[in-house]
């Protein structure tokens, strides 16, 4: 008679083999075989001398790819979500203001982990699709004097690449810091941190890294941490706060790193190997190529009649870009059918640019013309056999 009463479950007797598709959402993006063999490496202690200097290697790869030389340089162990939490929570106090720019999902976000602190928080909103003048920025700091501004770099939710110049300095001149997220353009869109004055940036590991999701890069200033490390309160975070997360990332100086938690230590090594391509190619280059793949699609695009939801050209993001839902169609027809038939992902919007748009996601190495061609391909093929519905 066996003392358990929750037998083992039949469905772990099948092996399970991950379906090959083409990852063209906004992410998670295709891991090529390298990146995918650095994460099968043998486990190691997340303490060992080997695994410092691969944190120390990461650290030096997010200094480059958010062209820092900030040494308040990690990633976090966690998603994007994980990062813009570590951002906000430690450099926000409970009762102080927030300012976010909602022009997509990410500012709302952003406003509603802000709140959760209680922070006092205020937005200013754009169309899904827009962006803000430094007029518009400048007037709302002086207004509600946040502590913090938060803006999307690269806004996968309407597909907007959002001008950072000049911003910094506004923010600096009401006393406020700069968060930036830039989840879905680093590396595939000019980004300054330094020269551009940004306090803090974090990004993630599944876009144009093409590392497997669950580790963020993030950075924080000189100036950021002034904020960070004088609070008078804690952050309400354990795992996600600075002070201990600077000494395990070896960056408070101190010569004894103290257990915080287990790094993902195979997340770790894919997230290296990825940063070491991104070195290998080159960030200027990987830039160029995404714009120049992004203006192929976006011609092809056009040339079959689609229409793009972002009308300023300069204000497309490279990287995910938004199409204008094909009136008359169901976009959920179009998305399945790609999947089904071109095993293709491809999806429809996020937020306010849900139903409006369909969202094609080019990354890291899957931004080449052939993925392109493949894309338009499919979506040729779609709308071919998809029912004009009567939606
Ligand atoms: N910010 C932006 C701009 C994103 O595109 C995403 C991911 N879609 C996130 C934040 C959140 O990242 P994650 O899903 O890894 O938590």
């Amino acid at each position: 008679m066996s003392s358990v009463s929750v037998p083992p479950p039949k469905c772990l007797q099948k092996t399970f083999v991950a379906p090959r598709r083409h990852m063209f959402g906004p992410g998670p993006s295709n891991v090529p075989p390298r990146i995918l063999a650095a994460g099968a490496e043998p486990i190691i202690g997340h303490m060992h001398p080997e695994m410092l200097e691969i944190m120390s290697d990461i650290k030096s790869g997010i200094q480059y790819a958010f062209q820092t030389q900030n040494n308040m340089t990690i990633a976090v162990s966690g998603t994007g979500h994980t990062a813009m939490e570590c951002a906000i929570f430690n450099a926000v106090e409970p009762g102080e203001g927030v300012l976010t720019a909602v022009n997509g999902i990410w500012g709302e976000r952003a406003a509603e982990m802000a709140e959760r602190i209680g922070a006092k928080v205020n937005s200013i909103v754009t169309t899904a699709g827009g962006v803000f003048t430094s007029e518009e920025i400048d007037q709302a700091l002086a207004k509600h004097k946040p502590v913090l501004f938060f803006l999307t770099h690269g806004e996968s939710s309407t597909g907007v690449v959002h001008p950072l110049d000049g911003i910094g300095d506004i923010c600096h001149k009401h006393n406020c810091l700069f968060l930036v997220d830039c989840v879905a353009s680093m590396g595939g869109a000019p980004l300054y941190m330094d020269k551009q004055g940004i306090d803090i940036l974090y990004s993630g590991s599944q876009k144009v890294l093409n590392a497997p999701p669950g580790t963020a890069p993030i950075s924080f200033s000189e100036r950021a941490c002034q904020k960070v490390f004088n609070r008078k309160t804690k952050p309400v975070s354990f795992f996600l706060d600075m002070t201990w997360l600077a000494n395990y990332w070896g960056c408070d100086g101190k010569p004894a790193r103290i257990y915080h938690h287990t790094a993902p230590v195979s997340a770790f090594y894919s997230l290296r190997e990825s940063l070491a391509i991104l070195a290998e190619q080159g960030l200027e280059n990987s830039w160029q190529r995404h714009r120049e793949v992004a203006e192929y699609f976006h011609e092809g695009l056009e040339n079959m009649g689609l229409k793009l939801f972002v009308k300023n050209k300069n204000a497309r993001l490279p990287t995910v870009t938004t199409i204008v839902a094909p009136p008359g169609y169901d976009w959920k027809e179009i998305t399945s059918y790609i999947m089904k038939n071109h095993n293709l992902e491809i999806s429809g919007g996020l937020g306010p640019s849900v139903g409006q748009v369909l969202r094609v996601g080019l990354m890291g190495g899957n931004s080449s013309k052939a993925s392109v061609d493949m894309v338009l391909e499919a979506l040729r093929d779609a709308l071919r056999y998809c029912h004009k519905s009567k939606v």
